[in-house]
């Protein structure tokens, strides 16, 4: 039995996921397949002696997806290179729609106007094959699920004027004049339908979130191989082949391979991986020591000091001497510390200083040895690790949150039926009132409703508003990363929040030797404005919880300082977790702040999840927000924003919606009924479409000016 995880293109929504898992687990020879929307993978297990990845691969190609079944190529780079196909049809489609607009506006009304029309057909037919095709193949994939969204709108108004005007262009006189009609035609609605909605997909793609970066970090944490001690010899075997109990070693500057139990109370001086005696001090120059070498340089300097000529030069020694002394005090603070083992476990606790680790301590895969070398005896190997744990999690949380449906989508499963219908309906009541003699008429006014309903105003109302809102808060140094955290950070009324690194700026020029006897105060400091954005946030509604791995008295005194008045110390990464879990289950949108790999776990599964610009990789790799700069009170300001985009939003989609509402019975030809003797031509059916596009973008670029 075969397992693999293999990318799958072309998934929009959840619909299409249970369609290709359905898909996938109806192959024969498949025994299990889960499709990860997320991430856009589906976990397959199969008999590899009854079916291979090429023949899923056929089969899933054949319900309009695919399968990425070579191994080099990677999921991302497939997604830019269909980002750039996307922005080239974009400039194509831009530059037919500005050519069809200059000829049905110009050379229609005096030029040949066969010749006209028969270019307007040709550009239009390119605009539809190159750059207009997946609106196509997505509205039939809609149709055979019975189902229906913007595409399908898209496809219909652009695909029935396309062809009622090639059927004008050659049949139009012998047809409707024979009858008494004027005729028209509507290829620039054709193709400016496909360039506005072409462009409302291009700025939504540009904020698109990327999941798989943040995993691969953290398994990018874990060694590879790792060092096991058997007797007097030490080997590196495979990490995958550690078992409980194994004597592992580890050097200064390597990762801990797996968690563990320490064995040596002091650092094991090593050479090639054979133990030194005692008799050997720590460092190749023996038992070295600064105070002599910093008396031997003070005379040394002293004398070239006094042999010096001019002041120039005695100004010269005295700064040589200040470095080498101050370089000497440093070397000497670390020796004093190289007999202990110490490590870096700012990926668990979010602190900055290295801990002193002592025989019976316990040691975490994926931290760091900073001095010393460690032997620990492993006790959680593979995936009971604790960073695994933090992966899985990751994981998990990425895998689970479906991608937020967007509102136009949902309006889109009532509006384009009702649309379908209302152009029928208006076919029929024209056709039903006069017969074959108001035909002409009734075909008109049909696809007049189809072109002024098409959706661009709607399919342009949030990306344009998403896009001016995200320039927005990166102008203010919130860099957002994915679309729907802009709409969600509105709702936060939770906020849980790290210590060290988010609230306080830790002091990176404490020692190791000092740190345990210090005040708060002297190993870091309060953010600026930290106090401040804690005040604003609570005006907005917002709790905020303080969770840090750091000890009571220091987290009580940052949590008074800032004004906090919920915090929790020496937290584990799961911890934050939980506390983010439990503030959801009591119905909160729950926010999460953080800057370090310990805090990434809880980044994945809150709400809203903001990392602090000068953290960790990892951490901004999870979250959907990233804060540059220290300003906290950056959060109340995304807040803040969230709410006027998402209100823009709302206000483009509502004049979007009263446009239609006002429109569609013009373009019914309603009036008409009521004595008016008026109908809407095609020219101004388009004009009013794309009318009703600018206007939308217009009032999203209101939303730059507020401040
Ligand atoms: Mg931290």
């Amino acid at each position: 039995m075969e397992k693999r995880t293999i990318p799958v293109l072309g998934m929009m929504c959840a619909g299409c996921a249970a369609n290709v898992e359905r898909r996938m687990n109806g192959i024969e020879g498949v025994e299990r397949a889960a499709v990860n929307l997320a991430t856009r993978t589906v976990l397959v297990e199969y008999d590899e002696t009854r079916v291979s990845p090429e023949k899923m691969k056929e089969e899933i190609e054949r319900a309009g997806y695919d399968l990425v079944i070579e191994e080099d190529r990677s999921v991302a780079e497939i997604e830019n290179r269909a980002y750039a196909l996307l922005r080239r049809r974009v400039v194509v489609s831009w530059v037919f729609a500005l050519l069809v607009m200059a000829i049905s506006m110009g050379w229609l009304h005096i030029g040949n106007r066969d010749v006209a029309n028969q270019t307007m057909l040709i550009i239009a037919l390119a605009n539809i094959v190159y750059c207009g095709r997946q609106f196509f193949v997505n509205a039939w994939r809609q149709l055979t699920h019975a189902s229906a969204n913007m595409d399908t709108l898209v496809a219909l108004s652009t695909g029935v004027s396309f062809l009622f005007s090639t059927f004008n262009t050659f049949w139009g006189e012998r047809y409707w004049e024979a009858r008494g009609m004027v005729w028209d035609t509507w290829f620039d609605a054709s193709v400016m339908i496909i360039t506005f909605v072409l462009t409302g997909r291009l700025l939504e793609n540009r904020a698109k979130n990327s999941t798989a970066s943040a995993i691969r970090s953290l398994m990018g944490l874990q060694p590879k191989t790792a060092r096991v001690v058997e007797g007097d010899d030490v080997n590196e075997v495979p990490i995958a082949t550690l078992q409980r109990g194994d004597i592992v070693e580890v050097r200064p500057g390597e990762k801990i391979p797996v968690d563990g139990i320490v064995v040596n109370e002091k650092n094991i001086p090593t050479e090639n991986g054979k133990q030194i005696t005692e008799r050997h001090s720590p460092t190749e120059n023996g038992e070295l020591s600064a105070r002599p070498w910093s008396l031997c340089l003070q005379r040394t300097e002293r004398y070239d000091y006094v042999q010096a000529r001019n002041t120039d030069e005695k100004s010269n020694h005295t700064s040589q001497f200040s470095t080498l002394s101050s370089q000497l005090e440093q070397f000497s603070t670390l020796s004093s510390q190289l007999d202990h083992v110490s490590i870096d476990e700012s990926m668990i606790t979010g602190e900055p200083v290295p801990a002193v680790r002592k025989a019976g301590e316990k040691v975490f895969a994926g931290t760091i040895v900073k001095q010393g070398t460690l032997r620990f005896k492993a006790q959680a190997v593979g995936k009971d690790t604790l960073l695994a744990g933090i992966i899985r999690t990751v994981q998990e949380a990425q895998g689970s949150k479906a991608p937020v449906q967007r509102v136009v989508d949902k309006i889109a499963l009532i509006f384009v039926p009702t649309v379908v219908v209302l152009s029928v309906l208006t076919f029929l009541l024209w056709w039903g009132r006069g017969g074959e003699y108001m035909l002409p008429r009734a075909i008109l006014s049909a696809v007049n409703v189809l072109v002024i309903a098409c959706p661009c105003a709607l399919g342009l109302a949030t990306p344009t508003a998403l896009m001016v809102g995200i320039g927005k808060a990166a102008k203010k140094n919130i860099l957002i990363k994915d679309a729907t955290a802009l709409e969600s950070i509105r709702k936060m009324d939770a906020l849980v929040i790290d210590k060290t690194g988010t609230l306080t700026i830790p002091n990176e020029q404490v020692d190791l030797a000092h740190s345990a006897e210090l005040q708060p105060e002297e190993r870091e400091q309060l953010k600026p404005h930290a106090r401040e954005a804690m005040e604003q946030l609570r005006q907005l509604g917002v709790e905020v919880y303080m969770m840090s791995g750091d000890k009571e008295e220091a987290v009580a005194f940052w949590a008074e300082k800032a004004g906090i008045g919920h915090y929790r110390w020496q937290v584990l990464p799961q911890d934050k977790e939980d506390m983010v879990r439990q503030l959801q289950a009591d119905g909160h949108h729950v926010g999460m702040t953080g800057d370090g790999i310990n805090d990434t776990q809880a980044l994945a599964v809150a709400d809203v999840s903001i990392a602090m610009g000068k953290g960790t990789d990892v951490a901004m790799d999870v979250a959907q927000v990233t804060l540059m700069g220290t300003d906290l009170r950056r959060i109340p300001d995304a807040i803040r924003l969230s709410k006027q985009t998402v209100g823009m939003i709302h206000q483009n989609l509502f004049w979007a919606f009263i446009y239609n509402i006002i429109c569609i019975p013009l373009a019914a030809g309603i009036p008409f009924f009521f004595g008016f003797h008026w109908q809407m031509t095609p020219m101004w059916a388009s004009a009013l479409m794309a009318f009703s596009s600018v206007s939308v973008v217009l009032n999203s670029l209101r939303l730059k000016a507020t401040t």
